[in-house]
């Protein structure tokens, strides 16, 4: 009996997806939320008016990753495909990288630094146009960007541990620990700041990430020859199904161990994200927000709805990240 239940919930296992999304839905919504707050005077009341809709659309490019191919690219990039010193060899902007590894090639391996400084360009043009659709879903994706920039897994090949036989290690980090500690981080991370070379700033966020990797790695594999199989891990209701999850006391360990690293990361994104959108306002010309349309247009009201549909309505298949 006892090797029965063993079996459906190993069964059930296998049927879960490998892992969910960049940062789960929690975290990203919470990096979005909490980024309003460390707007200037001149912003804060524009972030604050439309709070739910950049909170609620937070993990929107996660969702589209399905339904979109040219998508999974903008989440991640695999710097270690590009050898051992990639983080500083690399070309820090778009034209070069291109000229020395051609455009297939970074799509394949990942273009997160280039869509941050792209979505940089795009917010500002959406100020000088008083356009708030766009700023707004601007905004809101930047964050997501942002955030997945910060996750020391979205930055190698090896993004879900499965070369190093740590496989769900990637929603462990990402989803499991802030769910399971981050009501005890310290979110007050200071106000926006101007950014001055956007894309550079870009890829100091993939480096802080990069050179967190190391440890993430290591501590769980340290940590996995400490505790038993059973210890490891538990089994949890969710959603009416029976999910095997990373203990609690190993979650627990594990976080000790990565002393303060996934809070560091999550207010590094925070305060990453109010600066781009802070940016993109001054080289906007630092318009008076509150002159700007109030409410979406019922175009985008419905391209809204329809990706919602298409969403609910969508095989989201569980995809293995990083792979296109
Ligand atoms: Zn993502």
């Amino acid at each position: 009996m006892v090797r029965r239940t063993q079996l459906i919930l190993l069964l059930l296992t296998l049927l879960l997806p490998i892992h969910g999304y960049a940062w789960g839905f929690f975290a990203h919504q919470r990096i979005n939320r909490l980024a309003v707050f460390t707007l200037p005077p001149e912003m804060i009341g524009f972030y604050k008016k439309h709070i739910r809709y950049i909170t609620e659309n937070a993990v929107n490019p996660d969702r589209r990753r399905y339904a979109v191919e040219w998508e999974a690219a903008r989440h991640y990039i695999d710097l270690d495909i590009y050898g051992d010193s990639a983080l500083y060899k690399m070309p820090r902007f778009w034209p070069e990288a291109v000229a020395l590894y051609s455009e297939d090639t970074l799509q394949a391996y990942g273009i997160v630094p280039w869509h941050i400084s792209l979505m940089k360009f795009q917010l500002t043009q959406a100020f000088k146009e008083r356009d708030l659709d766009r700023i707004l879903r601007l905004s809101t994706e930047m964050g997501h960007y942002v955030a997945d920039a910060c996750v020391p897994l979205h930055t190698t090949q090896n993004y879900n541990g499965q070369l190093t036989g740590q496989r769900g290690i990637h929603a462990f980090w990402e989803t499991r620990l802030p769910e399971l500690f981050s009501s005890e981080y310290d979110f007050f991370v200071g106000q926006a700041l101007y950014i001055e070379q956007p894309q550079l700033r870009a890829w100091d966020l993939v480096a802080s990430a990069h050179t967190a990797l190391d440890s993430v790695l290591y501590f769980e594999k340290e940590l996995t020859q400490e505790f038993d199989e059973e210890k490891k891990y538990s089994y949890e209701v969710r959603n009416n199904l029976t999910t095997r999850v990373y203990s609690r006391a190993f979650s627990e360990a594990y976080s000790r161990k990565l002393s303060g690293q996934v809070e560091r990361q999550m207010r590094l994104a925070i305060q990453a994200t109010a600066s781009y959108w802070y940016t993109a306002w001054v080289d906007a010309g630092q318009p008076d927000l509150r002159t700007f349309p109030k409410a979406l247009t019922a175009q985008e009201q419905q391209r809204l709805e329809m990706e919602k549909k298409e969403y609910e309505a969508g095989q989201h298949k569980p995809r293995e990240e990083g792979n296109p």
